[in-house]
């Protein structure tokens, strides 16, 4: 499989001064030392819970933070230092769909023009075009016509949410980074959303890596899965793997908390105890060693490395 993007070594520390009226300044480690590539034409799934560092990884990407450290290489470079119109040919490749689509779109533009926008900026096609364009969108989209003279507040939340996907197509991209898309919609509108970015993936022929903080919802679209906990990766699988047999027992837990649809079957929940500890002061040795229902005094001591099991199966965890 050849890799669209590749991450090395990705760090993201944010710096906090004065903590507790302490005098020395203290670094919040959202993203830390995360690799992993993605493949063409796949969508990657990253999953966590919040605060995990998987949204921050997602902005790196974008170029929309830039990384404390590491690589993230596109096509042959590194793009965590681009600048002036080679960072602008890049933001045609890779997009970004926000979580919050009332946020992300213009109160005071129409559809039609926030649509339109990314094409002038890059030059996309024609000035004569662009009104075409922007219809052809709208109806890759499932919305009609008539929209384009609407403004978001005239729309739903996963109408709204389909003019960001169009905002983002609307570049001709290779790579969109979903930044947990469907969080903020129902869930029956969850699905159709689902659905449309299934549908707009064959017929555009893009690469996604789709954020999200349950393994339900990214079940529904992913070929592979990585798992974050407190800024970084623990577990990266494909999805039948990932699903039929999970090994980090974070991941265990993540799974037991699906619900499932008929009441009568049982599922033995793992209630994970504790809260997440803060990325200001993570434990030493495997950060999940506080809350791990398997954890072992080397766990205490020792950072777990990422190692690869059969099936290209990876697991950051002392058992194995
Ligand atoms: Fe649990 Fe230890 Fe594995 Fe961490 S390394 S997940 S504490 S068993």
């Amino acid at each position: 499989m050849e890799a669209l993007l590749q991450v090395k070594n990705l760090k993201q520390y944010f710096h906090v001064e004065n903590v507790f009226l302490s005098q020395k300044n203290s670094y919040v480690k959202a993203v830390d030392d995360v690799s992993f590539d993605i493949y063409k034409g796949e969508t990657l799934g990253l999953v966590g819970e919040s605060g995990c560092g998987k949204s921050t990884t997602g902005k790196m990407l974008v170029n929309l933070l830039k990384p404390t450290s590491g690589e993230v290489i596109f096509q042959g470079q590194d793009i965590c230092n681009l600048k002036g119109s080679k960072k602008r040919s890049l933001s045609k490749e890779i997009q970004i769909i926000f979580q919050d689509p009332y946020a992300s779109l213009n109160p005071r533009m129409t559809i039609g023009d926030i649509i339109a926008e990314p094409m002038k900026i890059n030059n996309i096609c024609l000035k004569g075009e662009i009104e075409k364009n922007v219809l052809r969108l709208l109806d890759c989209v499932g919305l009609s016509s008539y929209h384009r003279n609407r403004f978001p507040h005239e729309f739903s939340g996963g109408q709204r949410q389909r003019v960001g996907i169009a905002r983002a197509l609307a570049v001709n991209p290779s790579l969109i980074i979903c930044d947990e898309p469907v969080s903020a919609l129902d869930v029956s509108i969850q699905a159709q959303v689902l659905n449309l970015l299934k549908d707009l993936q064959k017929e555009f022929d893009l690469t996604y890596l789709f954020i999200a903080h349950g393994l339900n919802v990214v079940k529904h679209i992913s070929d592979r899965v990585g798992v974050m906990y407190l800024g970084k990766l623990v577990e990266l699988a494909d999805d039948k793997n990932l699903y039929s047999d999970p090994k980090h027992p974070y991941t265990q837990a993540l799974l037991s908390a699906i619900p499932v649809p008929d009441p009568k079957k049982k599922k033995n929940r793992i209630i994970l105890k504790g809260d997440v500890p803060s990325p200001l002061n993570p434990p030493k040795g495997c950060r999940f060693h506080t809350r791990c229902f398997k954890c072992m005094d080397i766990c205490k001591e020792k950072e777990p490395l990422l190692k690869t099991l059969d099936n290209s199966h990876q697991v950051a965890c002392h058992l194995y």
